[in-house]
């Protein structure tokens, strides 16, 4: 299986081979298909095993494909939430390399550093949000941030968003969406609380187990 066999498109394939991804891994075989179809997705799948592309691939290929004027100003149109820092700047620089070729922007909302440098990238615009929770939640709460063209939304290792005690800023964020979204969850365990949120977030989800 090739990257070209899931379908991906040209800027996409040049930047992984650039990046010297050869092949997809399982979860990205199994992934990427059902994000490009618009499936919400359950993905219980431990760092290491290529997930962050998982996902990160199919979103930069549905949003580069949609049609916005030159000058029309950029909309979050994907928000990612991750538990920490460290991962969040993780995820940005994947994303940015997998969407060298594209025009897509990304910003990263984390907290432990000062707010107006993030403040600033927000304002220029950005397609694609990546945020630890208790950051996003306070510049939600001075609506510096418009959440409300989101329509795909990641809560990757949400068992340890769970563990760190961010469930009610997550719930908060995930009301604050768009109902029509799609939305993808990864999480390495499914404890009662975790199979509860699958539950009420998520649609008819394909699942995917590493
Ligand atoms: P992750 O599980 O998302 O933390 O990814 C683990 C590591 O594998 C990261 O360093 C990625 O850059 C790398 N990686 C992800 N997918 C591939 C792939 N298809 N081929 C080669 N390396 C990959």
């Amino acid at each position: 299986m090739t990257f070209q066999d899931l379908n991906i498109v040209p800027p996409i394939l040049k930047a992984l081979a650039k990046e010297n991804y050869t092949a997809p891994t399982p979860i990205q075989e199994q992934a990427i298909p059902a994000v490009l179809a618009g499936r919400d997705l359950f993905g219980c799948a431990q760092t290491g095993t290529g997930k962050t592309a998982a996902f990160a691939i199919p979103i930069i290929q549905l949003l580069s494909g949609q049609a916005v004027p030159p000058n029309a100003k950029r909309r979050i149109r994907s928000l990612i939430l991750t538990p920490t820092r460290e991962l969040a700047i993780q995820i940005y620089d994947n994303m940015t390399a997998y969407g060298q070729f594209t025009n897509l922007r990304c910003s990263v909302i984390v907290g432990g550093v000062s707010q107006k440098a993030q403040e600033s990238s927000l304002a220029q615009g950005a397609d694609i949000v990546i945020a630890t929770p208790g950051r996003l939640i306070d510049l939600m709460n001075q609506n510096v941030v418009d959440l409300r063209h989101v329509q795909i939304v990641v809560l990757d290792e949400a068992d340890r968003m769970l563990d760190m005690g961010f469930i009610h800023d997550m719930k908060k964020i995930m009301a604050k969406l768009p109902e029509r979204r799609q939305t993808l969850f990864f999480s390495a365990t499914m404890p009662p609380e975790i199979a509860k949120l699958v539950q009420s977030l998520l649609t008819n989800p394909v699942k995917v187990e590493i």
